[in-house]
């Protein structure tokens, strides 16, 4: 057991004398200073695995949440150290921003007045709202509530901070501003951070590591980078990204020297080091997915491995364009750079970049795993 930092242990939770299970067998090492963010769709346990965290949910079983070395499963919430931020930031409409940011610490009465002063001052000043502290919590906009809402977190100097979908509520400008400043009071507090989003977006540009979840189990922890470029399984290969990887059932055969790999709408050979990994693995029939951007298109005259294909329809999105290029009955989703000169009805090539594709096996798993 890690001696500081969090530690999710096989973490159980089910509802409904057992027939709703939320947390199938959790498992997070969260270390001091780090900040996770939890991902995954609606109804995956997210939720449900942080409140058992801060204590609000009791875990099935007895060993489940570790706190710098001891076992706090089940410990009184209001004993564990640890601050919860929600979505609904839940201020005390009637009080003022200076009474909001202060309430724990009032109603711990542990610090001088004089004390607790100078932390909501500190507090204020690096929320930037130090200018509203007098303000009632009622006339805040969205994002003053929501640095309000940190701020009372903050004061109370916790272990380690619980944000549950804290932005959401927030217009998309301000969650990209609030998101910012978060990761940024993170690093300067260098405190614990468990963040949790339905946001791919958010999440990638947040953690330092990311949980991807899925039916109450985490499917892979790893940062961004190996989430993004190297997913564990079919699932947060296909969760991940926007637009969606490509994904073409495939089958393996060898011609000469050379692994091929046959999909129907492509025969390619496979680079080497690949082949040799899909054949250790015994992989005869495998998905290849591709992200959409590791997919090339020239108009004409394309080299010898290219596919060919015709453009059905374009779409600008801001600073890239996503094309869709019919093989046959196939479709592929291509992302290039900037405006595209290519449009509707134009016979094109494709040249798909092997070397970045994942290949999943049959139960879905990546053959080549991110390894570090
Ligand atoms: P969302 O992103 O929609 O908030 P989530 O990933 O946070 O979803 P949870 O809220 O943890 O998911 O819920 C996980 C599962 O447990 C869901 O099927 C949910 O319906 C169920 N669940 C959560 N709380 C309870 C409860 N108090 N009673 C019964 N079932 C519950």
């Amino acid at each position: 057991m890690t001696t500081t930092g969090l530690r999710v242990n096989h973490l159980r939770k089910t509802f409904r004398g057992g027939s709703v299970v939320a947390c199938q067998d959790v498992n997070l090492d969260i270390e001091q200073g780090e900040l996770l963010v939890l991902l995954g769709p609606s109804g995956c346990g997210k939720t449900t695995t942080l409140r058992c965290i801060a204590g609000l949910e009791r875990p099935d079983n007895d060993d489940a949440i570790w706190l710098n070395g001891t076992n706090i499963t089940r410990v009184p919430p209001k004993d564990r150290n640890l601050a919860f931020v929600f979505q609904d930031t839940a201020l005390f409409p009637h009080l003022n921003v200076r009474r909001n940011i202060s309430f724990g610490l009032d109603m711990r009465k542990a610090l001088p007045q004089d004390d607790i002063k100078r932390r909501v001052d500190e507090v204020g000043k690096l929320l930037q709202v130090g200018h509203l502290l007098e303000r009632s919590a009622h006339e805040l906009s969205g994002g003053q509530g929501q640095r309000v809402a940190l701020g009372r977190a903050i004061v109370m100097e916790p272990a380690a901070f619980l944000l549950d979908e804290p932005l959401a509520n927030l217009d998309a400008a301000l969650r990209v501003e609030m998101r910012t400043e978060i990761k940024l009071i993170q690093r300067k507090l260098d405190t614990t951070m468990i963040f949790v989003t339905h946001d791919q977006e958010e999440a990638l540009t947040l953690g330092d590591k990311i949980a991807v979840m899925k039916d109450g189990l985490v499917q892979q922890v790893d940062s961004a980078r190996n989430i993004y470029l190297r997913p564990a399984n079919l699932f947060v290969g296909t969760f991940i990204g926007s637009p969606p990887i490509n994904q073409f059932p495939c089958t393996l055969k060898t011609e000469g020297d050379t692994l091929m790999l046959c999909s129907s709408s492509f025969t390619l050979p496979l680079p080497p080091a690949i082949a040799k990994v899909l054949v250790d693995k015994n992989c005869a029939e495998l998905t290849l997915g591709i992200r959409p951007e590791f997919i090339q298109i020239t108009e004409s005259g394309a080299a010898a491995e290219s596919i060919p294909g015709k453009v059905q329809l374009t779409e600008l999105l801001g600073s890239r364009t996503l094309i869709y290029v019919a093989v046959g009955d196939t479709e592929y989703r291509v992302l290039v750079q900037g405006d595209s000169a290519v449009k509707e009805g134009d016979n094109v090539h494709l040249s798909v970049q092997l070397e970045k594709a994942f290949y999943f096996d049959q139960n879905g798993n990546n053959a080549l795993p991110a390894t570090g």
